[in-house]
Order: C-alpha cells, then sequence, then structure tokens
C-alpha cells in the first residue's frame, strides 16, 4: 500500500492545493491527515473542503482544530495564534466547522503496527523535539511506526537496541525501515514550515518496499501571504512564512 502523508495545513491554501496537485492523492492507496488542518492562516474553508472531498482518508484533530472548534479554550496559546484561531471560527462555515469539531481524537491505528497521531501518541498536544521526548513515547507505546506532526519539523526518531537515534531532515530523500526498530517520524508542515526552509513539507510511504520519502514543494508564497494580510490576520503570519519559521 502507497500512503501520502499530510500535516499541518493551517489554512493555507496556496500551498495545499500545491501539494494536492503535485501528488493526486486518489493514486495513492491511504491518505494520512496529521492534524492543524486550520488556524494561522486566511483559507480554512478551501483547507477543510479539499480534505472533506478526499477518499482512503485516516485522520486526527490537531491543536488547532480545537480551539478553533471551541473544544478548548486555548489558554495555552499566543495572542497571535488565538486571534487566529478566533478569526477562523467565525469564516469557517457552519458545515465546515461541525466537521473540524467532529475530527477524531489520535492516535488512531491505521493498519497493524502503523498509527497516526498530532502531538504525541500518549498526548495529542505534546511537542517531540528531543531524543528524551521520543524515549518517554517509545517506552509507553508498542507501535513500530507512528506517524506525528505538530512541531512542523520533518524528523525521524528511531530506537533498537542500541538505543535512540534523531534525524532532523533537510530537503528531499527516503529512508528504508529496518525490522526490529521501531520509528516516530514527522513528515513536516505544509502550511506553515518552520525548519527555515519555506517550501511546503509532506511524505510518502510506501508499506511493501518499507520506504518512507520526504518531499518539499515551493508553491505561490505570495498569494498565501496576501490572503492573509486581506483578512487582517496578524502580519507576522505572512512574513513567517517566506522564511520557514
Ligand atoms: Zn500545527
Amino acid at each position: 500500500m502507497r500512503h501520502l502523508i499530510l500535516s499541518d495545513m493551517h489554512g493555507n491554501h496556496e500551498a495545499f492545493q500545491a501539494v494536492l496537485r503535485h501528488t493526486r492523492p486518489e493514486t495513492f492507496d491511504r491518505v494520512l491527515v496529521l492534524g492543524d488542518l486550520v488556524g494561522y492562516g486566511a483559507a480554512p474553508n478551501e483547507v477543510v473542503e479539499a480534505v472533506r472531498g478526499m477518499t482512503n482518508l485516516t485522520l486526527v484533530r490537531g491543536n488547532h482544530d480545537k480551539v478553533v472548534a471551541g473544544i478548548d479554550e486555548g489558554e495555552n496559546f499566543n495572542q497571535v495564534a488565538l486571534a487566529a484561531a478566533r478569526w477562523s471560527a467565525r469564516a469557517l462555515r457552519d458545515e465546515n466547522l461541525a466537521y473540524v469539531a467532529d475530527l477524531p481524537q489520535g492516535p488512531c491505528d491505521v493498519a497493524p503496527g502503523l498509527a497516526i497521531c498530532h502531538g504525541s501518541p500518549i498526548d495529542e498536544d505534546t511537542y517531540v523535539f528531543s531524543d528524551y521526548d521520543a524515549f518517554e513515547i517509545f517506552s509507553a507505546y508498542d507501535r513500530p511506526l507512528t506517524f506525528f506532526g505538530h512541531t512542523h519539523v520533518p524528523s525521524v526518531f528511531s530506537v533498537d537496541q542500541q538505543g535512540i537515534e534523531v534525524r532532523a531532515l533537510r530537503g528531499e530523500g527516503s529512508l528504508r525501515l529496518e525490522r526490529g526498530t521501531r520509528y516516530l517520524i514527522n513528515p513536516g508542515s505544509i502550511g506553515q514550515p518552520r525548519d527555515r526552509d519555506p517550501r511546503a513539507a509532506f511524505m510518502t510511504y510506501d508499506d511493501a518496499e518499507q520506504l518512507v520519502s520526504w518531499h518539499r514543494l515551493a508553491y505561490p508564497i505570495a498569494a498565501a501571504q496576501r490572503r492573509i494580510l486581506d483578512a487582517g490576520l496578524p502580519p507576522v503570519l505572512a512574513e513567517r512564512l517566506a522564511v520557514g519559521v
């Protein structure tokens, strides 16, 4: 089975459209969406409707989805994130807001040995940045392969008899998964990359080949920025897209 892995679109229609046109999700056996469809970007309806139109989809909610839907108050959000979440809640059409509110909580099993979550499989709102963060998860959660989002940083954490290895992924590449090693893998963010590469990030996974590949795609950033400024959202949300932070 070939999987397309998409995360953290954050209402960035221009980035998401570019990825969908390039990858053609309908040509994959399964699409995995790791949450944060909305928040930050100025096109929440377009992104939600594109996800709603997908088939063979397994998805989980993100922390921004929860705040936009009113499931979470967002008391740990900064002012910019909170302002964008409130704007998104007002902007979303009723049926799209209902879809966001109904997104399932992770972790979610996709197939035997394969799971997805937003932050961590232990807590959907927790960030996995360090080897110690990964150690805590590997000690408590036994799936061989889990894809997660939330940090917006493409990365691979693996554990075998020798210990934990961390790889921050740059550009494009691929990794053949080893039997007996367990993995936590982050595809990075489509709508708001934070690894100083402003291109949209996503992954593909072929389970027959045991091959995970990471990809970057340039998209019309200026159009996404213009939409944010026109919406009256905080300008920093437009500025950061150009530098990938
Ligand atoms: Zn996010």
